[in-house]
């Protein structure tokens, strides 16, 4: 009696759990610290501890009888097996109507089968994606919160407290049940993938085919920034360009060795989108991208393959061309963007979790990595028509990729010309030519498939599937 007791606990102080411990304490609230190792918590509490109300614990007993009721504890360990053993110890300590939430980038398949192991027992089980990295999580994240309606009433005020705000809307809402908030929060991440590859080749064009010094080019970033293209990451697209290495006075970008990593959410959406049957493909080409730039051994053993050309394909206007990228790239992040909400619906029907794409856009405007001013027009486009059936064919979008497909298609004649690679932005284009397409091959595929398997089609003049007698039936 008497104790005094924390609103909420945090378990797992690596980098993002101690930031989001900080932000908690930072908007006020008491927050019960606990890590597997004592080190992480006496560290955040030697470094931070005055910034606000801590309850420092060693053991799990400590740290869950350290909670007020119903009990709330954040889980920001490593995704995966080490969460299923927290979550273990937390709900043998738990009574029910206490609440977990899993802050990590946890799949979105080990969070329905979570939950639902949570509610047999009682517990509600949050699946919260987070987004914004380090300094989000610090100063105003975005975050995707899936789970019963009932424990959103109770963490979403807390959850909302310390998330990002733009124009004093919190970047934070009830995703929806079970799933939905990992499954957004990966989607999320494959834009993201998509997003930054799209960026990639934007810079590469003005690099291999103008000719461009990095320090200008950072300064296109910089302008393009100031339209429609305004986002965090053409942001940091300009101050990593400009970032000169001190030791060998070179652009920073030249020393960093070009082969790409990956922590696994973006071959998670990929491998959703095919299961779900949605033509994700920019962000299936960016993932296959950052593959194709990790093969090291293969790509030193292709050097020197001829390119096929010896002609200068160089643009005379470079000014004209290098709008042209820009209305390119423009017009591909629509595509990607309109592909991933795609999924996001698909997923949302598959699972039964009625996913409102609007409320999503509104809290990716603020906190998260792909946070942009067109994030804005998203959320418009939905407003309008909650049915639309693609982002893409929304009159805002449709307009800005009309407008742009001239210049998307000179990017694509000139980069093939010169033999620079542009995965993404060439099959978004080819998306786009498909998507409006009145007729498609698939006629002959249907054709193909029916000669040597006897798969059947259908006619376009009556109804039924038929069967051909082709006359290499034997
Ligand atoms: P991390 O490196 O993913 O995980 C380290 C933390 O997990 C440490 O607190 C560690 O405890 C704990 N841990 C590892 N195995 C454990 C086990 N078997 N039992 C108990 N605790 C265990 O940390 P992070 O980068 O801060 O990320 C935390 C979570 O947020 C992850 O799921 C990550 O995917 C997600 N996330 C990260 C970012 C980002 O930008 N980094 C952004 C969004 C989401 P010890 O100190 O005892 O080793």
């Amino acid at each position: 009696a008497g104790q005094r007791l924390a609103q909420i606990g945090v378990t797992g102080l690596a980098v993002m759990g101690s930031n989001i411990a900080r932000n908690l304490a930072h908007h006020g609230h008491t927050v019960a610290l606990h890590n597997r190792s004592i080190g992480k918590t006496d560290a955040l509490i030697a470094e931070h501890g005055s910034e606000g109300d801590f309850i420092r614990t060693e053991t799990m007993e400590e740290f869950v009888a350290a909670l007020e009721k119903p009990r709330r504890v954040l889980i920001m360990v490593k995704a995966g097996d080490a969460t299923d053993g927290v979550i273990e110890d937390l709900a043998n300590l738990m009574e029910p109507g206490d609440i977990i939430i899993d802050g990590g980038n946890s799949l979105y398949t080990d969070t329905i089968r979570r939950e639902a192991a949570m509610a047999a027992r009682g517990l509600n089980f949050v699946g919260a994606g987070i987004s914004g990295g380090e300094e989000g999580a610090l100063n105003g994240p975005s975050i995707m919160p899936g789970g019963p309606a009932e424990s959103y009433e109770s963490v979403g005020p807390l959850l909302e407290s310390i998330s990002a705000h733009v124009d004093g809307v919190p970047c934070c809402t009830h995703i929806g049940p079970d799933g939905s908030g990992h499954f957004v929060k990966m989607v999320h991440n494959g834009i993201e993938y998509a997003d930054m590859q799209l960026i990639g080749e934007a810079y590469d064009l003005m690099r291999n085919v103008l000719g461009m010094p990095v320090t200008e080019i950072a300064d296109v970033f910089r302008d393009w920034n100031t339209g429609v293209l305004d986002s965090y990451l053409i942001e940091i697209t300009a101050e990593v360009l400009s970032q000169v290495d001190a030791a060998t006075g070179r652009p920073l970008v030249d020393v960093i060795v070009d082969a790409a990593g990956q922590k696994g959410t973006g071959r998670w959406t990929v491998k959703s989108a095919l299961d779900l049957g949605i033509p994700t493909t920019g962000i299936a080409e960016a993932v296959f991208a950052r593959a194709l730039s990790s093969s090291t051994a293969q790509r030193k053993s292709a050097q020197g393959l001829v390119a096929g050309t010896s002609t200068d394909f160089t643009p005379e206007d470079k000014a004209a061309f290098v709008e042209d990228i820009r209305k390119a790239l423009y017009a591909s992040k629509v595509v990607a963007y309109s592909q991933g909400f795609d999924q996001i619906k698909a997923g949302s029907e598959e699972y039964g979790w009625n996913v409102q794409p609007g409320k999503l856009a509104t809290i990716w405007r603020g906190g998260c990595i792909i946070r942009a001013k067109f994030l804005d027009r998203i959320r418009e486009a939905y407003d309008e028509n909650p049915e639309l059936p693609a982002l893409l064919l929304a009159p805002y979008f449709r307009d800005a990729v009309e407008t742009s497909v001239e210049s998307w298609r000179r990017v694509i004649i000139t980069a093939t010309a010169a033999g620079v690679p542009v995965p993404a932005f060439a099959s978004s284009l080819s998306y786009y030519d498909a998507l409006r397409a009145e007729r498609l091959p698939a006629a002959l595929t249907q054709g193909l498939r029916d000669y040597f398997g006897a798969h059947t089609y259908l006619r376009v003049d009556k109804p039924g599937s038929f069967h051909t007698l082709w006359s290499g039936d034997r």
